[in-house]
């Protein structure tokens, strides 16, 4: 799960990145409004963390660009304003939650898990498809009677299968995924994770479609 950061504030934007990437998210952060709109446009990202006061183009002014493109990626808002009228309008203009600052970190990861879930079409906070279940809010893995907790990135890449069961990923869209720009892919890496899933949860937790990538089944 790839989110963007864009906050100019570089306390908060470290603090927000590394809690993020202990929570298993691959992060790319950027520092203005028009960086942001940019980049939005390759869809890379499953989820975006929206400060508004930008300096370039406003966050509001992101965010409508971004809706105004037909682009249905979660926003959260994060920012200073505390005002009715300013949580109002971010609203309004399409954001799918409000944090303001100071905000417990906690809170913004069990924010982000909600809006991510309902993007996938699922209400309810635990994943699955019948046979595999994944719970978001402490990486636990659960096939039949095995239950397990995952690394980081054994996480990140269950948890992309597991949005979309059913659906095959190929190797370069799963470490989109896992992996910010500024992290070292190794050649190798998906396939080690995929064994180490297999390993804690049985072979037959992730099917692989020989030439095109892998998936988890979708339930019968
Ligand atoms: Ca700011």
């Amino acid at each position: 799960m790839r989110i963007l950061l864009v906050e100019d504030d570089n306390m908060i934007g470290a603090a927000v990145s590394v809690a993020l990437k202990d929570a298993a998210y691959a992060v790319d952060w950027v520092k203005d409004g028009i960086t942001a709109v940019g980049v939005l446009k390759n869809g890379e990202h499953q989820a975006v963390l929206l400060d508004l006061g930008l300096p370039g183009r406003d966050g509001l002014e992101v965010l409508r660009r971004l809706r105004l493109d037909g682009n249905t990626i979660p926003v959260i808002v994060i920012t200073a304003r505390d005002g009715v009228k300013d949580r109002i309008e971010g609203l309004d203009f399409g954001a799918d939650d409000y944090l303001v600052k100071p905000f417990d970190i906690n809170e913004l990861l069990a924010r982000l898990r909600a809006v991510i879930r309902r993007q996938g079409g699922q209400a309810a906070p635990l994943l699955g498809n019948g046979r595999v279940t994944l719970d978001p809010a402490n990486h636990r893995a659960q096939c039949g009677d095995t239950a397990v907790i995952l690394s980081a990135r054994e996480f990140a890449l269950l948890h992309a299968l597991l949005l979309r069961p059913g659906a095959i990923l190929a190797r370069a869209e799963l470490e989109e995924r896992i992996y910010g720009w500024n992290e070292e892919v190794e050649s190798n890496a998906v396939d080690f994770l995929i064994h180490g899933i297999r390993k804690k949860l049985g072979a037959d937790a992730i099917k692989n479609v020989r030439g095109a990538g892998w998936m988890v089944e979708k339930s019968a």
